[in-house]
Parts: structure tokens; sequence; C-alpha cells
């Protein structure tokens, strides 16, 4: 795996395959990679002849006060993973290789980034599209791949590549868990163990809400209740919001529906954690 510090040389790189018939996947990230991020790299190996991965801890989409200055940064482990997954090309710019002096433009989704994290992360997402849309610039891959455990960056990823017309393919990857169901993310670093131990609650709650739902209960608010019939059992963990969305446009629904998106974000302590999960009929199943 070639390790890239500048753009220019990493649209160089890409434009010299390009040119030799090769398509590209590109895989953004903020490192401490975990086996989630890993997902997202098999897939993309396993579509296109070159992947790259950017690692950049972007500080636009942090908010004041969160953890910009305490993000886990694990480099070499990153880099030997990357290698095993047989990535073609990590991207690691500098601050001034995304945002070099001068740079003076914004990129910001109407709508979909008003509720859930938008409604508490204000300009979060403005941060995600901006550098999301640099970074398309720089490595102008034939597609990128997300996680859905972010299934609101997903949406508006996806949203601004459709109304920018990028001509970028936006694939989708799962949510990879730990044993106990907690999602994987770089955050749950953070968590000391007896912290560790209670976040297992959130995808419990996430499958009360499932359960539910197969069993035909179908308002919000029932749904809400049931996720927080587990929560609040473990009593370091505090909920910042658990909604029924529409998974393509984010906004709130009032009922349950098939595919319906029940997306939770939950403290523990000081760290913020989100997860999520669809609300599907089983097939075959009966509506009574
Ligand atoms: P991050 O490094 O947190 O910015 O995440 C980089 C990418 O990895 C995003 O597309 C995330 O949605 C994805 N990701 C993070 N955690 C997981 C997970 N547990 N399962 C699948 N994808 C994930």
């Amino acid at each position: 795996v070639e390790t890239i510090t500048t753009a220019d040389r990493m649209t160089a790189l890409v434009s010299d395959w390009r040119r030799g018939g090769l398509s590209i996947g590109f895989v953004p990230t903020m490192g401490a990679l975990h086996r989630g991020h890993m997902s997202l790299v098999d897939i993309s190996t396993g579509r296109a002849d070159r992947t790259v991965v950017s690692i950049f801890v972007n500080p636009t989409q942090f908010s004041e006060g969160e953890d910009l200055d305490r993000y886990p940064v694990t480099l070499d482990e990153d880099g030997a993973r990357l290698r095993e997954a047989g990535v073609d090309a990590l991207f690691l710019p500098g601050r001034e290789e995304v945002y070099p002096g001068g740079f003076s433009t914004r990129v910001e989704v109407d709508g979909l980034t008003e509720g859930l994290c938008g409604a508490f992360r204000p300009g979060h997402f403005d941060g995600v599209t901006t550098v999301c849309a640099v970074l398309f610039g720089i490595v102008r891959p034939d597609f990128a791949v997300f996680g859905r455990k972010d299934a609101q960056q997903l949406a508006v990823v996806r949203r601004m590549v459709r109304d920018l017309r990028l001509g970028i393919g936006i694939v989708e990857g799962g949510i990879v868990r730990e044993s106990d169901g907690l999602a994987m993310s770089s955050r749950n670093r953070y968590l000391s163990p007896l912290q560790r131990e209670e976040a297992a609650g959130i995808y419990q709650g996430l499958l009360r809400v499932r359960r539910a739902f197969e069993e035909g209960v179908r308002g919000a608010g029932e749904l809400e209740e049931a996720f927080r019939s587990e929560t609040g059992t473990r009593p370091g963990l505090r909920v910042q919001y658990a909604n029924l969305v529409d998974p393509d446009t984010m906004e709130g629904l009032g009922y349950a529906g098939d595919g319906s998106l029940f997306a939770v974000a939950v403290f523990s302590g000081d760290t913020r954690l989100i997860d999520n999960i669809l609300l599907e009929k089983r097939s075959g199943s009966v509506e009574v």
C-alpha cells in the first residue's frame, strides 16, 4: 500500500490507473480502523481494480467542545490492516492539503440534515459534505463506500452526489457489530469497562424495537418506548434521540412501514454513540 500525503500526487496516481482502464473504489475514513471500516474496504476491493482509503480527521465536522483534539489516531495499526486487505493507496493528507489557504467553499445539503444528528451537531453535515466533495474531487473514484451505521451521513452524501451530478456511485455497507451487538466505532475505545458493558443495551433496545415492529406495533411513540424500556434499565445510558424516520429523506414518521429506519444517539458518559436498525417485514408475512 502506497501512502500518499498530497492531493496532486493522489490525483496523478488515480489518473494513471484510469488511463490504464482500471476502476477505482474509495473508502473515506477518520482512521482508528476497526472491522466495520474493513468491511467497507472489502466491498471496494471486491468490486474495483484499485482501492483508495483515506484517513483524515476532518476538523470541520466537529462542533465546539466535541472530541476533535482527542480523536484516536492509530496509524501504524491502520497501515498494517490496509496492507493486509490489499488496499492500493492510503491517502493521508494534512489539513493544508484538504483546506489550503483561501479555501472558501461550503457544501450544504438542506432538509435531510435538519433532524437526528443534525439537530444536535450544528454544522456537522456541512463539514461532512464539504470534505467529501473535496476528497471526491481529489480521488475521482468510480464509487465510494459508506457504512449504514452512519445512516444520515449516507443519505446526505447520496443526495449531494445526486444533486451535484458528481457521477460517483455510493455503495453502502451493513453495520458490523461486536459479539454483544454494540456497533463498532472508533469512539468505543473511550468507554470504561462498565460503560462498554452497558453500551450493549443500545443494540438490545434496537432489537426490542424490531421485535415490537414484527409483532405489529407501528406507532413511533410506542417504538421509542420499546427502545427506552431497554436503555432505561442501564443507568449510565442517556438517550439523546430515538426516532423513526424515512431512510432516504430522514423525515420523521408517525408510523412505521416496511423499510422504515429507527435511529438513535445515546450518551454513555461523555461518549456519544449512534446506531440504527431497519424495520422490514419478513418475507411471506401478512399484514392483518
Ligand atoms: P469514520 O471513520 O467514523 O468516519 O467512518 C468511516 C466509514 O466507516 C463511514 O462510512 C462509516 O459509516 C463506516 N463505519 C463506521 N463504523 C462502522 C460499522 N460498525 N459498520 C460498518 N461501517 C462502519
